[in-house]
């Protein structure tokens, strides 16, 4: 491993453990900014040396200094397969604007995927500027990618909002949230028209799957509203990862 390669890989860490920090207080409505990080038990501040991402998970045991609580194996968790993710990326496109966009959409899709799955929502603090994002990275990488971009906004957003309504006008229950709805928008503003094809038809797929799956496991009622976030969340990783294979 090169020393580039070693800092992009900190550098994702860190970066996770940042997303961690989003996905506790965004659904929670904690400023993310300027409050410090607590135990979630004891409620004590957590030292720097104890914050440091994926080591100090290993040296504290996955306890709490102070009061011995489990810390969650999701925290060590993100700031890994985030730091994974930044190292893949560097290896695919190099320091270009290529690795940047997606190694923010990864970070955003992770983000709402944990979020989506324990709350059932999908925080417009991450949609609405994940859209503004998506565009502006098109423009920057050059005018070929500017119409796919605007059009995987429309359709991504378009689609599943006629979906989602008309849903609501047959069954008369909300059957896909708006933050789906703005999460896909978001995905299409990011990959284009093109491939978002693709990542709706995965994301439906695991959807399908899920339900069908959970519904003859642990009788999960077949109409209970799904964390549909969470799959658009899988599709487009699955999707951005294996278009650096097949570009090869
Ligand atoms: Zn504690």
């Amino acid at each position: 491993m090169e020393i580039v390669e070693v800092f992009i890989f900190v550098i994702g860490a860190v970066i996770g453990s940042y997303l961690n920090v989003l996905i506790y207080r965004l659904p929670r409505r904690i400023d993310s900014i300027f409050t410090r990080s607590r135990c979630a038990f004891c409620g004590c501040k957590i030292r720097w040396y104890h914050n440091i991402p994926i080591l100090s998970f290993i040296f504290l045991k996955g306890r709490c200094a102070k009061c011995g609580y489990n810390i969650s194996l999701i925290y060590p968790f993100v700031e890994l397969v985030t730091a994974c993710a930044f190292l893949y990326f560097y290896r695919c496109y190099g320091l270009s604007i290529y690795f940047v966009e997606n190694s923010t959409l990864f970070s955003m899709l992770t983000v709402l995927a944990f979020i989506d799955a324990k709350f059932y929502v999908l925080p417009d603090k991450i949609t609405k500027p994940g859209i503004v994002t998506g565009i502006l990275f098109s423009f920057i990488k050059g005018e070929e990618y500017i119409l796919p971009s605007l059009l995987g906004l429309s359709v991504g957003g378009g689609i599943l909002y006629i979906l989602a309504k008309s849903w609501q006008l047959l069954r008369g229950q909300e059957g896909m949230g708006l933050g789906d709805v703005k999460m896909m928008g978001m995905v299409g503003a990011f990959i284009g028209v093109n491939r978002l094809i693709y990542v709706m038809l995965i994301a439906s797929l695991l959807g399908l799957i899920f339900s069908l799956l959970s519904f003859i496991i642990w009788k999960r009622p077949i109409n209970k509203p799904l964390p549909f976030g969470v799959f658009i969340s899988t599709a487009t990783i699955v999707e951005i990862i294996s278009i650096c294979l097949r570009n090869g």
